[in-house]
């Protein structure tokens, strides 16, 4: 069964690598290492290695497809000792993938990074947290239950953030929590509709520099500065 779920998780990274949208040695490591299937939903669970985003139960959020953790994970440059903020941690999974990055348990715990993922419908809150815990991340992913379009200001600054819920615009407070050269990639755009992949970087000036990578489909963000 193990070694069945295995072989499937190694066939989707390879296409992915083969398609070019897993580019980097970490990225692909980082997703041949999660276990998705421990992740989605358990009643979706045969369908874990498809590329598809997946229903996380009655709560009409969904876990991202592979692919789109993965031009995500791409365009942040993770590398090991980053600071990760996330908001929207659903079933946990993308959580989990940065944490290879930053954290790799093959590096001392000195040096490792963290993640910090913050999610607004307890029933996820609680469930991400028992995935993460089942899988062996939780001292390397911080779970919060909070409006994350407020960020989360006890640990910041932030060198990189993850936004997996579409918003109307790039909430202020987590420009304000980044540190200068740090990267934010976020679905911009309706409600409803396509959105477009934006990724931010901080300079100087307090700013972000800001760049469109393709037009994407989200769940909505919600909170002060969601719609
Ligand atoms: N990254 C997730 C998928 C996220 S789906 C995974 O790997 O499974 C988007 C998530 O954002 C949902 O769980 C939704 O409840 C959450 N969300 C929406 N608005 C939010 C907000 N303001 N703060 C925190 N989480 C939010």
């Amino acid at each position: 069964m193990q070694d069945k779920k295995c072989e499937e998780r190694a066939e989707l990274v390879a296409r992915l690598k083969s398609q070019g949208i897993v580019k980097s040695r970490e990225v692909e490591r980082a997703l041949l290492s999660v276990p998705r299937h421990e992740f989605v939903w358990p009643s979706t669970r045969r369908c874990a290695y498809e590329d598809t985003p997946l229903p996380l139960g009655q709560t009409g959020q969904t876990i991202s497809a592979v692919h789109m953790v993965a031009i995500m994970d791409e365009l942040l440059q993770l590398r090991p000792g980053l600071k990760v903020l996330e908001v929207g941690t659903g079933s946990g999974y993308h959580a989990a993938t940065v944490a290879e990055i930053v954290a790799p348990l093959s590096q001392p715990p000195e040096s490792w990074g963290h993640v910090y993922t913050l999610e607004i419908v307890e029933e996820l809150f609680e469930f991400a947290t028992s995935n993460l815990e089942r899988t062996g991340y939780s001292s390397r992913v911080s779970v919060i239950m909070r409006d994350g379009s407020l960020g989360y200001p006890e640990a910041a600054p932030y060198d990189r953030v993850l936004v997996t819920a579409a918003a109307p615009s790039i909430p202020p407070p987590l420009v304000e929590q980044m540190s200068v050269g740090g990267i934010i990639v976020i679905p911009l755009g309706g409600e409803h509709f396509f959105q477009e992949l934006v990724v931010g970087v901080k300079t100087e000036s307090g700013k972000l520099k800001t760049s469109e990578k393709g037009g994407v489909a989200f769940v909505p963000l919600r909170g002060a500065y969601g719609w």
